[in-house]
């Protein structure tokens, strides 16, 4: 390998040539003109004050106007002729506005998770208002009545047609609408022009904003708040009216009624003039969801998530940048939203893997959620039935205060939970998707006319399709994924979209007895529709929900009672609550546990809760039977006990005795290239530059496995990996910080594709 000198990429705090530093301004900060950067010279007693975010007078273009902009960076380089650069004026006095704020916040998501400064400007700021609003003008008198009367009659006698039908209705009605004015009185808009400049008549816009509530109404509240409910309220209102920002962590089991804690939290900052942004999975972000919200604030909640059309978000932004709108409800981005007076983040489900953005920067909205509010002054509540181990840890050490909610709202109790053993049943000859007992326990439901909900970690009609001869598996083409097969016929890659008809001839052996194998929603469908002919079926997954809606209607359906039996994927767990359903049944438990991923067993125990916590929701006990080939694995013994915290202990003690986040902290650095022994050498150099950087320090990096990612290849691009572990999170961002422009700009790492992902959901 060729000894490459990244020696300056070592020096940390090295002295400069000249000790100069230069701000990046954005004078247009719309999303669209967001690269447009101008650089210039921070002068030497402004170095304190410039910083990114904050808004400073510069002289602009060739007259040298005096323009405002935002400083989005600043460095110690400069591209152009550092003795043409201009310098800054000054800074803008008072200059925290929400896009300061925005501006940090995209400085703190680059910083943390590495990426451009551009891609972090583009996540933060709010779409630009191309889309034109719909706009009503009112036309009213500007004259007094006898002025108007004496105008008239003088019109009249003139012939002014047009002006004296239009007078008339002004006359009659007090306002009129300009169409009116145009389309029936047949004034032009000049006339009107002019009729206002003479001052006779004045003319007033108002913006429509459009109201995707209308067929919500506003309820008296009814609920009264329970005990530990009550408790969770007060405390955070003293704490709040003492000036004390925290982030909170609001533990309670499911139906707990961590909703209506929300909604009194948010009322104590709304009588305070603040605002409030309320983020949820996108998944359970549905009418159900928003009705509650919507029935608590009316009017003074706006909606942000990824199905709005432009106008719908732009609306919603503006709304709330006018303080119209003082609640935000919406999934992972509504973050970002332009509320002027923060009061306050909730965020619902926190444990939930969409929190974590999957492009780059890869921001976790927890992380960045307590960044903004802490610019802000804001508090952060996390609420979850099953807190992720990050957060609870974060608890046990006093960083978050921690609310415990153990019991169900009003009447309601947790459910029993069987876990019946697959292995057992197989050996007993039960070949079917259904145990003895839950095939028993559903025959029971639907007779009682009660409501089954059915549980599937998986997708399309069943998994892999492979040859029962020489064992090998059907695969994409151009990812390293294994296809899967559909009903239709035809299998199909779930990365890139990849679609080839199904043969049962063998690629490789040519054998006749190709197959696919493992369970999928179709399959117990028709299992459903064999051993329970009458029972009305509701399927939900990616097949069935990609249309426009589809989710919430058949929700909707379900939770009306139009159907017996709701089977679906994750798609269900989450945030409904139907009273009428008492058993809900996990069909294979374990399909989440054998990722290869240190994240799995909790990404079970999640599921596993969420799902159980559908069952009794109502009046009515409920019953959970969780299937399972490992029926003593701790992640499903504790679900099925409903025990948070014996899984806490030992998901935990399993954490630190392997080093994994929150006990320590990773770096991911991942390669991709078309050419794969370019994606190779990368590897091998970053691996080299990490060592040589640290040559001199005692507690190192640690390197763990470079190679290959789990899915080696995606849509033609070759994957590889490097992890880097240290207790210190510091350590591992400071290296992310030294390797970052070495790999930006030394022509050795042209077209291969690097991104950083700092303490990741799952394994690359
Ligand atoms: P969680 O989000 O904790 O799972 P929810 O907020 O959805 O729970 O509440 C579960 C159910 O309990 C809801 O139907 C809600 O209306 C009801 N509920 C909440 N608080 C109370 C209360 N204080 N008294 C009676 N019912 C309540
Ligand atoms: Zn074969
Ligand atoms: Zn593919």
């Amino acid at each position: 390998m060729e000894s490459t000198d990244f020696c300056y990429m070592t020096e940390r705090t090295g002295k400069h040539m000249k000790d100069i530093l230069y701000a990046d301004v954005v004078i247009d900060i719309s999303h669209e003109a967001l690269d447009k950067v101008f650089q210039y010279r921070v002068p030497f007693s402004l170095r304190e004050k410039v910083i990114p975010g904050v808004r400073v007078c510069v002289p602009f273009g060739r007259g040298n106007r005096e323009t405002e902009g935002y400083v989005i960076a600043i460095g110690r380089e400069t591209d152009y002729d550092p003795d043409k650069i201009k310098e800054i004026s000054y800074v803008v006095p008072g200059s925290l506005s929400v896009e300061s704020q925005l501006i940090q916040v995209a400085d703190f998501l680059k910083k943390q998770y590495g990426s451009s400064m551009i891609a972090a400007l583009r996540t933060v700021m709010p779409v630009k208002n191309k889309v034109r609003h719909k706009e009503e003008m009112t036309i009213s008198l500007g004259i007094s009545l006898e002025q108007a009367q004496q105008l008239l009659t003088s019109w009249e006698k003139k012939h002014y047609c047009a002006r004296v039908r239009f007078l008339k209705r002004l006359l009659e009605k007090g306002t009129i609408l300009k169409e009116e004015a145009v389309k029936e009185c047949k004034l032009s808009m000049k006339d009107l022009r002019k009729l206002e400049h003479e001052g006779i008549i004045h003319m007033s816009t108002k913006v429509l904003y459009r109201n995707p509530f209308q067929d919500f109404r506003v309820m008296e509240q009814s609920v009264c708040l329970n005990e530990e409910q009550q408790y969770i309220a007060e405390d955070f209102q003293k704490r709040y009216l003492r000036g004390e920002q925290n982030t909170y962590l609001l533990y309670g089991v499911t139906g707990s009624g961590k909703t209506e804690v929300y909604l009194a939290l948010i009322q104590t900052i709304l009588r305070d003039g603040k605002q409030a942004i309320v983020l949820i999975p996108e998944i359970s972000l549905t009418y159900q969801t928003v009705r509650r919200f919507y029935e608590r604030f009316g009017d003074q909640i706006a909606v942000i998530h990824s199905r709005m059309s432009m106008g719908e978000k732009s609306d919603a932004c503006e709304r709330i940048r006018q303080g119209d709108a003082n609640v935000v409800i919406g999934a992972r981005s509504a973050l970002f939203a332009p509320t002027k007076n923060l009061g306050l983040i909730i965020i619902d489900e926190e444990h939930d893997n969409a929190y974590k953005s999957d492009t780059s920067p890869k921001y976790h909205a927890r992380e960045t959620a307590i960044f903004r509010a802490g610019l802000a002054g804001a508090s952060v509540v996390l609420g979850s039935a099953t807190p992720s181990v990050e957060s609870f840890s974060r608890a046990q050490n006093g960083e978050y205060i921690l609310w415990t909610m153990k019991k169900r709202a009003g009447d309601a109790s947790l459910p029993d939970v069987l876990i019946e053993d697959l292995r057992e049943e197989f050996q007993k000859g039960n070949r079917s998707v259904f145990s003895e007992v839950l095939y028993a326990k559903m025959e029971e439901r639907l007779k009682k006319k009660e409501q089954i909900m059915l549980f599937l970690n998986r997708r399309g009609f069943a998994g892999f399709v492979s040859c029962r001869n020489c064992g090998i598996v059907v695969k994409c083409p151009h990812c390293d994924v294994s296809l899967t097969y559909h009903r239709n016929g035809r299998l199909r890659c779930h990365y890139c979209g990849y679609e080839t008809a199904f043969s049962r001839q063998c690629p490789v052996c040519k054998s006749p007895h190709v197959a696919a194998f493992g369970l999928g929603t179709e399959k117990v469908e028709a299992a459903l529709h064999q051993e329970f002919p009458e029972a009305k079926i509701i399927r939900m997954d990616m097949d069935t929900t990609r249309r426009k809606n589809a989710h919430q209607q058949m929700l909707k359906a379900f939770s009306a009672g139009d159907a017996d039996i709701l089977l679906g994927t994750q798609m269900i767990v989450k945030g409904h609550d139907y009273p009428n359903v008492t058993l809900v049944g996990i069909l294979a438990a374990d399909l989440s546990l054998h990722g290869q991923d240190f994240r799995s067993g909790e990404r079970t125990f999640q599921l596993l809760c969420q799902a159980a916590g559908r069952a009794g929701r109502g009046q009515k006990k409920g019953e959970v039977v969780i299937q399972t080939y490992s029926p003593d694995h701790y992640a499903i013994t504790t679900a099925a006990e409903h025990s948070y915290d014996l899984f806490y202990e030992q998901e935990y003690a399993y954490r630190s005795l392997m080093g994994y986040p929150p006990c320590a902290h990773l770096l991911v650095i991942l390669i991709q290239c078309a050419d794969e022994s370019q994606a190779v050498l990368t590897v091998m150099r970053i691996q080299k530059m990490v060592q040589q950087s640290q040559q001199d320090e005692l507690d190192t990096v640690q390197i763990l496995n470079p190679g290959e990612a789990v899915i080696s290849k995606l849509k033609d691009m070759y994957r590889k990996v490097l992890y880097l572990k240290h207790k210190d999170a510091e350590r591992l961002l400071d290296l992310k910080d030294r390797l970052e422009p070495v790999l930006e700009k030394h022509p050795l790492f042209a077209g291969v594709q690097i991104q950083f992902d700092f303490d990741p959901m799952n394994f690359y």
